[in-house]
């Protein structure tokens, strides 16, 4: 390829232009004219001119463009044809787009592209144009003068992105993934951070790890003495491994964690200081909790609340650059005795399951039977964008989801991402991640690319719920921090883009204890299959009977933007039981005793049921509540929640079908049937009365839409406005209190906390919104309609035909785009208006339409304005440039 000097090549241009070209070179807004090279053909009118646009790329990619590497494709009957297209490396992407990439990805496409170039093929019409940090250059073979022109232009004349955006995919382009320590043993760093039963049974005296152990399986009170002991022993332990403070690490309403630091330190009288920690401190905490929500619980002058260790959660030391502390799980609740948190009622929840899932055990016969737990294993999805991007966007930081951006011409359409090769920057950061949660005891599994670009899972091993719990709010807290020292910003929203998947997090839930085993488990024998048809029905009538409950407890703002769009599971909560299973419970139910699936004799526990496909994770995404083998799926559970909350709810509603079920069974045994024959009928009313919950169809379809709110009476609760007032009813009262596990007035402030969070998320949404639009968007609309207005001028002086359609068009749109904002900012000041639920329905029937139109206006503009005005990272850069 030649290379001429700038000025020569301007002279060339104009010499090859003037004869044949009906207007000019036009050098747009003089600022940075070569660039905004027009190139005019007589036989295309001049609203077709085609606008060459440059893109902005790091030095290895001008070093390709100048081996002939990268090239821009259209074809010049696209070219006469608005709206025309463009190719690059094969790929669409729109008008008055502008494209970063990185050439060397795709070799044989370059070797095509660079067979373009070179012959300058035919018909096509082929240019590429680059600027690097010194310098651009802007190529471009017009067939029909078969010429090559090459422009270089100097630093900085050239419309590149928006100069924040260039600055950012500069510094993109710059980075390496960080240097990790290489991979560690598990056995060196597996719990080394935790306070683990091996180390307490080392370091106590015997009767004090007695005492712990007990307390741990079977509940109670630890005795303050054993308390003061083990204190001492685990500040020992942490003060050795560089502790100098101690936290209660609690989790209030708000889905977040929270911990009050406090040091070991203890002046003595002699001016020395000595590290203390004694059995009260570790038992209990005061942090003051004036500042957590509590709805209304509390008011600030009574403000104390009380943080006491969850013995069954360890403790375990948080290491950060600013040093190491011990940090103790604990529950929160108010001076008078009320949950202010989500570990309480879980641990309540936990309770009740166990108690009603011993008494049907008993009733089943069974001779010995250990506590009953509930397992959780919970898939984390999480976006990765580079947080060179992540702050220059308002939304992301403030909001947590993208409020504008127009979609980008490639999205996940291609399916090329879903456990695709992980990214080598990300690799390292999973790695890094899993080191960190090896030492806190918390079991990484899998890791993966989930279905849509830059979106990722991390899913530890199953552990019992409660700790599940406080390791997943540990694997949030993990990912962010260890996401920010690799230059990522880690999404947990669940939609932080329009137009792709979001991010849920699926809880797998099962029951299950030391001497029966996972009680959602087929298992082998005829009694354990009794016992599985049995708790499996106790399931499907608790999800009939309490579906709007476990809806509520997913709704938040972030999760109704995934919940019944055709991505995550819809808002109609039902049950998928797999093909087999769900034939085994219809036969019970009409009485047959034929097993269809594997043709054999089947009496209801006597033989053994056929062996049920496990991990079918995939063969029915479209249901929200799925069993998968030997547990249930939680799939509408949000990426940024708690899972304490869903949890809470499969045990309690668990536990009141247990109760249920126990008293029919001995209703029936005591009119003299046998074990078996009243475990069918009581599994024939089940799907009698509740076999309306199952349902293995397509959950995304109309249909079912229509079939479940119509025919089956199951609700259809579409947002959190409609969902939370379902805490509100009589029959969730009743059924949280029976079970001791929410009492109503926790209940209302509960409904009091969670819809206010759903107000003020959207509350700051829009608020965000409107500073946007009017600080970043609305000045470089005007700044193009300036630039475009004069170029406009320019030509018509020139005589050429000018079609001012274009801008009127994007006036148009500027005015519609601030006719909204000023709607929504009047919306928005009629937001507290009313009680919780007359704001929650403001935001959800006025402000959030009200900020998609607003959004639509936004995403259009930014198609149309200059690349160097448009001040926020697009779709495109923060989904592909990593
Ligand atoms: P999939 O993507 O197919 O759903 P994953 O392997 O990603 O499967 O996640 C499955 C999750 O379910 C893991 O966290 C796993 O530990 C958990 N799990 C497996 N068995 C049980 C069980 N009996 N109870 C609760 N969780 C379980
Ligand atoms: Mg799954």
């Amino acid at each position: 390829m030649e290379q001429i000097d700038r000025h020569d090549c301007l002279c060339r241009l104009s010499k090859l232009l003037q004869p044949t070209c009906v207007s000019d070179i036009q050098l747009q807004g003089c600022r940075h004219l070569q660039s905004q090279l027009l190139v005019a053909d007589p036989g295309i009118d001049a609203a077709a001119m085609l606008r060459i646009r440059i893109t902005a790329l790091p030095d290895e990619v001008r070093e390709a463009f100048l081996e002939g590497d990268a090239v821009l494709t259209g074809s010049a009957s696209e070219f006469k044809n608005q709206p025309f297209t463009w190719e690059l490396f094969g790929q669409r992407i729109s008008d008055w787009d502008t494209v970063a990439l990185r050439c060397r990805e795709d070799q044989a496409l370059i070797a095509e592209a660079r067979n373009h170039w070179i012959s300058g093929v035919g018909s096509s019409l082929l240019m590429g144009g680059f600027c690097s940090f010194s310098r651009l250059l802007l190529g471009a073979i017009v067939n029909r003068l078969k010429i090559t022109i090459v422009v270089p232009i100097e630093r900085g004349a050239c419309p590149m992105p928006h100069p924040a955006r260039l600055a950012a995919l500069q510094a993109i382009q710059q980075r390496r993934p960080l240097d990790c320590d290489p991979v560690e043993p598990l056995a060196e760093i597996w719990a080394s951070d935790v306070f683990t039963l091996t180390r307490m049974k080392s370091s106590l005296p015997k009767d004090a790890f007695k005492a712990v152990r007990r307390v741990i399986r079977d509940g109670g009170k630890l005795q303050l003495q054993v308390a003061d002991v083990v204190a001492q022993a685990m500040k020992d332990w942490a003060v050795a491994q560089g502790a100098h403070y101690y936290a209660h690490v609690f989790y209030p309403l708000t889905n977040s964690t929270a911990e009050k630091h406090d040091g070991f330190i203890s002046p003595q009288g002699d001016g020395q200081a000595i590290h203390e920690f004694s059995g009260k401190l570790l038992v209990q905490g005061e942090p003051d909790g004036s500042s957590f929500p509590n709805g209304g619980i509390r008011s600030t002058f009574e403000a104390r609340g009380y943080t006491a260790w969850d013995i069954t959660s360890p403790a375990y030391l948080m290491r950060t650059p600013n040093g190491v502390t011990l940090c103790i799980p604990t529950v929160f609740v108010s001076w008078t005795g009320e949950a202010l948190d989500k570990k309480t009622p879980l641990l309540r929840s936990n309770a009740a399951m166990n108690q009603q899932a011993q008494r049907l055990l008993q009733l089943l016969g069974n001779q010995t039977v250990a506590p009953v737990n509930s397992s959780c294993g919970a898939e984390q999805e999480y976006f990765l964008v580079d947080t060179q991007f992540a702050t220059l966007r308002p939304d992301l930081l403030l909001a947590g989801r993208t409020l504008f951006g127009a979609p980008s011409p490639k999205g996940q359409q291609f399916d090329d991402h879903y456990f695709g090769a992980i990214p080598e920057r990300v690799q390292v950061f999973m790695q890094d991640v899993e080191k960190q949660l090896y030492r806190l005891g918390i079991p990484a599994k899998t890791r993966h690319n989930e279905v849509a670009p830059g979106q990722f899972e991390i899913a530890p091993v199953h552990e019992a719920a409660n700790v599940a719990t406080d390791h997943q709010q540990l694997i949030m807290t993990v990912l962010r921090s260890t996401a920010k020292r690799h230059g990522f910003s880690c999404l947990l929203h669940e939609k932080p883009f329009a137009g792709i998947n979001g991010s849920g997090k699926h809880v797998n839930w099962s029951v299950g204890n030391s001497t029966q085993g996972n009680l959602l488990d087929p298992g082998k024998t005829p009694h354990d299959n009794l016992q599985f048809l049995l708790f499996c029905a106790a399931v499907i009538r608790g999800v009939h009977c309490n579906g709007p409950l476990l809806r509520a407890v997913v709704a938040t703002a972030g999760n109704d933007h995934r919940l019944g769009a055709n991505e995550a599971p819809p808002a109609i909560i039902s049950v998928y039981l797999g093909q087999q299973l769900e034939q085994v419970f219809q036969q019970i139910q009409r009485g047959e005793s034929r097993d269809s699936s594997s043709g054999g004799v089947m009496r209801i526990g006597v033989d053994s049921l056929p062996e049920f496909p496990k991990d079918a994770g995939d063969r029915n995404r479209t249901s929200p509540f799925a069993f998968t083998g030997n547990r249930f799926e939680f799939r509408a559970v949000g990426s940024g929640q708690s899972v304490a909350g869903p949890l809470v709810a499969m045990n309690t509603v668990l536990a009141d079908s247990l109760e249920w079920m126990s008293n029919r069974l001995e209703a029936e045994m005591g009119d003299g049937q046998s074990l078996e024959q009243a475990a069918a009928s009581v599994i024939k009313l089940v799907m009698d009365q509740h076999g309306s919950a199952v349902f293995g169809g397509d959950g995304y379809s109309d249909a079912w839409h229509r079939e479940a709110t119509e025919e089956r009476g199951l609700e259809n609760l579409r947002n959190t406005a409609e969902a939370l007032p379902v805490l509100q009813r009589q029959e969730v009262r009743d059924l949280f209190q029976r079970h001791s596990v929410i009492s109503p007035v926790e209940l209302d402030s509960r409904y009091e906390v969670y819809g206010e969070q759903y107000v003020l998320a959207i509350e700051v949404e829009a608020r965000v919104a409107l500073s946007m639009v009017r600080t970043q968007i609305s000045p470089a609309v005007q700044n193009h309609l300036g630039s475009m207005a004069t170029s406009l001028q320019q030509q018509q002086s020139l005589g050429v035909n000018v079609d001012p359609s274009a801008l009127h068009q994007l006036a148009d749109l500027h005015r519609r785009m601030g006719d909204h904002a000023e709607a929504l900012e009047s919306e928005l000041h009629q937001i507290h208006n009313g009680d919780t639920a007359a704001s929650m329905h403001h935001c959800a029937g006025v402000l959030l339409p009200r900020l998609l139109q607003l959004r639509d206006a936004v995403d259009q503009l930014e198609n149309l304005v200059d690349d160097d005005q448009w001040p926020l990272p697009s779709y495109r850069e923060m989904l592909f440039v990593r």
